[in-house]
């Protein structure tokens, strides 16, 4: 019997218990990691900020799920060489224990691992950006194009970014502080690549949507920039807004976005930089505030996309079950 079949969830009665490991169906290799990482099978009870943060996680893995299979069948037929990313995410944090996960694939398209990237940069800057003196957000788009226009348009975009904050930098005198971030909206045909950055002191941010509407990438038009404040106590938040995944994998309405548009943006992205800091120094580059700093202990339990949680092999009890 494997994992996640009749007799674990789903049925609406209590979990069954079960005392020894199950057997893992020919060819699954679970439970050969059943013994190495559960020998005990005893359970450790999780703290509400646990269970919130492994709730979350369920909810994310859930959303991400059908999105990194719609994209792995395309890419399957399309895109052959690149459906193992797709396939990677799939995978992506399958064994729960206590409240963190053995593994994480760190692919952009995977929700729950772009949480953990708002969590690593919120480690890495958040104070800094917390200590800005004048907070500012800063939007910076083109007119959007089309899929074969993008890697062309994001080339555009990053060197125009270069030139200008250098030039914001060098030629007009101003300190640039603070953290841009490249985005694309996505849809079949039509694609929005955009910059955002938070950026220290309205004179300089004011600068450097100047300089951009005279370099004009793509013919970028002035109406399309937005500079506002941020209210210093709010600038974390700033930063976990412009930290979140650089292409939306859900639209407006919640339905996951069509798998070439996708593919075709994350391509595109594929080996750029995505997020740049300048002038202010990390804090803790390397720390995870998110769910790698969860404490390790009690029963592996394996991901089950139909229970859309994590389940103990031992004694059935769902983790995070929508159920
Ligand atoms: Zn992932």
């Amino acid at each position: 019997m494997g994992w996640g079949q009749a007799g674990l969830h789903g049925s609406g009665l209590p979990p069954r218990p079960m005392p020894t490991p199950p057997q893992a169906a020919p060819g699954r290799r679970l439970l050969g990691v059943v013994e190495q990482l559960s020998q005990r099978p005893e359970t450790r009870p999780q703290s509400p900020a646990e269970a919130d943060r492994v709730a979350l996680r369920a909810l994310l893995k859930t959303e991400t799920e059908p999105v990194a299979r719609a994209l792995f069948e395309y890419a399957q037929k399309e895109a052959p060489t690149e459906a193992g990313r797709y396939a990677e995410t799939l995978g992506c944090a399958g064994v729960l224990i206590g409240d963190a996960c053995t593994t994480y694939c760190r692919r952009r398209w995977c929700l729950v691992c772009a949480r953990n990237e708002v969590g690593r940069l919120l480690s890495a800057y958040g104070g800094s950006v917390s200590r800005l003196v004048d907070p500012q957000l800063v939007t910076l788009t083109v007119p959007r194009c089309t899929g074969a226009e993008l890697p062309g348009v994001l080339d555009e975009i990053l060197a125009v970014w270069k030139s200008t904050s250098r030039a914001v930098r060098r030629t007009d005198g101003f300190d640039l502080t603070g953290i841009r971030k490249l985005e694309c909206v996505a849809a079949p045909g039509e694609y929005g690549p955009h910059v955002h950055a938070i950026l220290d002191g309205a004179e300089a941010a004011g600068r450097v949507v100047e300089r951009w509407n005279e370099a004009a990438p793509c013919g970028a038009e002035p109406e399309g920039q937005d500079v506002r404040p941020i209210a210093p106590q709010t600038a974390r938040h700033a930063l976990a807004y412009v930290s979140k995944a650089p292409v939306p994998i859900l639209d407006a309405a919640g339905d996951p976005v069509a798998p070439q548009a996708l593919h075709t943006a994350f391509s595109a992205l594929h080996s750029r930089r995505v997020v740049q800091a300048f002038g202010m120094r990390s804090d803790a580059a390397e720390r995870h505030a998110g769910a790698h700093t969860g404490k390790r202990g009690g029963a592996a339990c394996f991901w089950d996309t139909e229970a859309g949680g994590w389940v103990n092999p031992f004694t059935g009890e769902i983790t995070a079950g929508a159920a």
